[in-house]
């Protein structure tokens, strides 16, 4: 990980694997989103030009789309010069350690899930659903937050009572919902399926829910091409694809399972890869990537 120590005299809280937190002396954050790249949660060696700027630009474009729904964390686009584009200056909050997942389809864990006991977070849901299937309305799948290289873990809704309250629970799923709702009509007026996405939000001092982290990013959401969906099959998709068949493919000589880290990425898978998350970006806001 290449995170700076430093940035501008800010300092620095915490990285991720993707994105690096800086704390400003009146206590807000500056929320830089980096060009690294996970898969199978491993940091790949080989950076995304541009993808921490697509990113938090798309980003900031929900955020003002949903503003009517929830308040949100972003302040202003006011950061230091050298990573103006791709960070926000933020709301510090005290986050609810759940992953608010919403899914109006069903395919990875939830898939999993339902494939194992025909429920998905204690949702249960009609036989005969397959890999992509729309569900009869979108779900609330909460996760719990794991540790730095833990996997997150789907639990019930009420696990989410059991660690928030039942109050900030109900309001937790209703504004999930509300948010995907949202989201997924204005993504399928631009052909764009939002099979499903992660939020989380955190409480501000005064104790209101505000949305926070990242939104409706490729790397936050499962985004399908509507003309290519076809349940039955893993979907084409404006993310990592590429990326995760090349690390799998034999071409790469990487066992994901061996416990070494993933090697370089060749110039084509980057380039490639870079255009996938362009292409959301500009299908989604309809402007167009510089
Ligand atoms: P990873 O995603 O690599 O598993 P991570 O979630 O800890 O780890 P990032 O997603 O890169 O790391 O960093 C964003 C972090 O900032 C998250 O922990 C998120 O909960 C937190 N966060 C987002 N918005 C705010 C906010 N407004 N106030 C406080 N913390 C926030
Ligand atoms: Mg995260």
């Amino acid at each position: 990980m290449t995170a700076p120590s430093e940035l501008a005299g800010l300092r620095h809280l915490h990285s991720g694997k993707v994105r690096d937190l800086y704390g400003t002396p009146d206590g807000q954050l500056v929320m830089v989103a980096s060009d690294r790249m996970s898969a199978f949660d491993f940091v790949l060696p080989t950076p995304i030009p541009d993808k921490g700027a697509i990113l938090t630009q798309l980003s900031l474009w929900w955020f003002e789309r949903l503003a009517d729904l929830v308040p949100n964390h972003v302040v202003s686009t006011d950061v230091p010069a050298q990573v103006a584009g791709r960070a926000l200056l933020c709301r510090r909050l005290d986050m609810y350690p759940v992953e608010c997942v919403a899914r109006g389809y069903l395919t990875g864990s939830g898939l999993a899930d339902y494939l194992a006991d025909g429920a998905v977070c204690g949702v249960a849901l009609p036989a005969g659903l397959l890999d992509g299937s729309e569900l009869p309305e979108p779900i609330f799948t909460p996760a719990s937050k794991a540790d730095l290289g833990e996997h997150d873990e789907n639990v019930t809704y009420d696990d989410v009572v059991g660690t928030v309250g039942d109050r900030a629970a109900a309001d937790l799923r209703r504004l999930t919902l509300a948010v995907y709702g949202r989201a997924r009509d204005i993504a399928r007026e631009r052909g764009v399926i939002v099979a499903d996405t992660k939020l989380e939000f955190g409480r501000g001092p005064g104790g209101e829910i505000v949305l926070a982290d990242e939104v409706l990013t490729p790397d936050s959401s499962r985004f399908w091409p509507a003309d290519g969906w076809q349940p039955g099959r893993a979907q084409p998709s404006y993310d990592k694809q590429f990326v995760r068949d090349w690390l799998t493919s034999p071409a790469s000589g990487w066992d994901r399972h061996s416990g070494e880290p993933p090697p370089p990425l060749p110039e084509d898978v980057v380039t490639r890869t870079r255009t996938k998350y362009v292409e959301a970006y500009e299908r989604l806001t309809g402007r167009t990537w510089a």
